[in-house]
């Protein structure tokens, strides 16, 4: 894959050259807050291995994709929001937004999130 700062970024979290406010971690997954919040709780949760975005993920690596979203899950019991409540959004290329190409969920909660999409 061709590299720029865009595309490396959330692997230079993941390895430590950039801070970031680490949630969770285990063998295949790295979990840290967004920088620009978008909720009371929103954390990024990413593979420590890189695909572009969770439809390449799913193709390639259906078990690291489930390990993805059970950090979802551990992150959502770390910050106290499974009882409330949360969103997982995977934002994948162009119209979604994704600015990031290193596949990451946000999980997003802690406060009543409303409809999205319009
Ligand atoms: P996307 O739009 O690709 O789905 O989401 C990328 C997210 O990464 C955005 O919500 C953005 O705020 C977050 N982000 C971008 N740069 C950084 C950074 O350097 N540190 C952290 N913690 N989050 C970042």
């Amino acid at each position: 894959m061709s590299g720029n700062d865009a595309e490396t970024l959330f692997e230079r979290i993941v390895g430590g050259e950039i801070p970031a406010d680490v949630v969770y971690q285990d063998e295949t997954t790295f979990a840290f807050r967004d920088v620009r919040p978008q909720a009371r709780v929103h954390v990024l949760v990413v593979p420590r291995k890189r695909y572009r975005n969770v439809a390449e993920l799913a193709a390639a690596d259906p078990q690291l994709l489930s390990d993805v979203v059970a950090a979802a899950r551990q992150v959502a019991e770390l910050e106290g929001i499974v009882e409330s409540g949360y969103r997982v959004v995977f934002n994948t290329d162009g119209d979604a937004g994704q600015t990031v190409f290193h596949v990451h969920a946000h999980v997003l909660g802690g406060e009543p999130l409303g409809l999205f999409g319009a």
